[in-house]
């Protein structure tokens, strides 16, 4: 009898582990393979994105499941204060998100950080607060009132999809007066699958902070992320992966979008990943005066080049973490030889890339004089 019971307890603490595991545990992380830069920590951000408690499809925990297995280090839950179809199953409460999530969060290395979508038709359209510590005081009719409330806790603010609603779009009044009081710093260039061009133009006019975020509604259907296929989003340089830490890089501008096989960002941050992600190694001149040489690419965005310069191949690609050998004729020389190329999918502003010169040393020849002597 005491082998049985003994069998019997040995099965029932495995079924509780088993019950007790989470779906989780199936689950990979896939890694995000950008560098760090300019003694920066790159971190990888989707700081717009819904649940159950206002109109999308999921509970708060699932978008925490979802980042950590697509390789995000940060998210921003932001739901609606003025929009909740569900509110007859899910009563309203604006903190609530964050709180469900925030021990998933922990548990799983993910930065949580509590927000809100500030939700107003067009003219002046949507924004998201974040790093609040409480979203209620923000429920109020009056837009500057909300907004304000929202800076008095040290919030940062950005101007969401400002090309929505195509017949409506445009810089408004509304929109000047936000920002002279400097309560909207950043601007989602990209929202989803859609870019937006003039938005583009006014980030860098206005030295807003480039925002790209999902904004996702639906459950994330990405098994995992890869470079051909993973969700728009704000790489933030930042000291550390702190809450402090990333509002200091948001406040600044330190940001750069990673959109389908594109980045958009300021020319700095842009030059700055590319330098840091690509190497020229194997350089090797030939008897016939060519010079030979392979460009890696350890990003998880390919390179697509347009030769500017007088040197090298007219087109070149380099896939995510590929090497590509390069080869071309030049002249003799004392000094580097300069092949001047633009990046057009580092967009440094609308309809234009990221210039850049790859520098090869030029050929040593060593000559060696012999003296001679003769000797009587
Ligand atoms: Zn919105
Ligand atoms: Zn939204």
């Amino acid at each position: 009898m005491r082998y049985v019971s003994r069998f019997r307890l040995i099965r029932v603490s495995m079924l509780v582990i088993v019950l007790a595991t989470p779906a989780l545990l199936a689950q990979t992380r896939q890694e995000i393979q950008f560098p760090d830069i300019m003694g920066y920590r790159t971190l990888k951000c989707d700081l717009h994105t819904h649940t159950v408690f206002s109109d999308a499809a999921v509970w708060p925990t699932v978008r925490v499941d979802e980042a950590w297995r697509e390789g995000l280090d940060v998210i921003s839950i932001t739901d609606h204060i003025e929009y909740q179809p569900h509110r007859g199953d899910i009563p309203t409460n604006h903190n609530r998100p964050y709180e469900i999530a925030l021990p998933r969060a922990k548990s799983l290395g993910i930065l949580l950080i509590r927000g809100t979508e500030i939700t107003r038709d067009t003219p002046p359209g949507h924004f998201n607060a974040i790093f609040l510590d409480d979203v209620v005081p923000l429920d109020t009719k009056e837009l500057l009132d909300c907004m304000a409330a929202a800076d008095k806790q040290g919030a940062f603010i950005w101007w969401n999809h400002p090309d929505w609603i195509p017949d409506k779009k445009g810089w408004f009044d509304i929109h000047t007066t936000l920002y002279e009081k400097k309560y909207m710093r950043g601007i989602e260039v990209v929202n989803g699958d859609d870019y937006y061009p003039d938005v583009h133009r006014w980030a860098l006019d206005k030295n807003l902070t480039f925002m790209g975020n999902t904004d996702i509604h639906s459950p994330s259907m990405l098994e995992k992320s890869t470079p051909d296929r993973h969700r728009s989003m704000t790489l933030v340089f930042a000291r550390e992966k702190t809450l402090p830490a990333l509002k200091e890089a948001l406040m600044a501008g330190r940001t750069t979008v990673w959109y389908q096989n594109q980045l958009i960002g300021r020319p700095e941050y842009l030059r700055a990943i590319f330098d840091a992600a690509t190497d020229v190694t194997d350089i090797d001149y030939t008897q016939d005066g060519s010079v030979r040489f392979a460009l890696r690419n350890d990003a998880d965005v390919p390179l697509e080049m347009e030769r500017t310069g007088r040197f090298g191949p007219k087109s070149v690609t380099v896939p995510p973490h590929a090497v590509r050998l390069i080869q071309a004729k030049v002249p003799s020389s004392e000094t580097a030889h300069r092949f001047e190329y633009v990046v057009d999918n580092f967009r440094a502003a609308p309809g234009q890339g990221l210039a850049v010169c790859l520098e090869i040393p030029p050929q040593i020849t060593i000559e060696i004089e012999v003296e001679t002597q003769t000797v009587n």
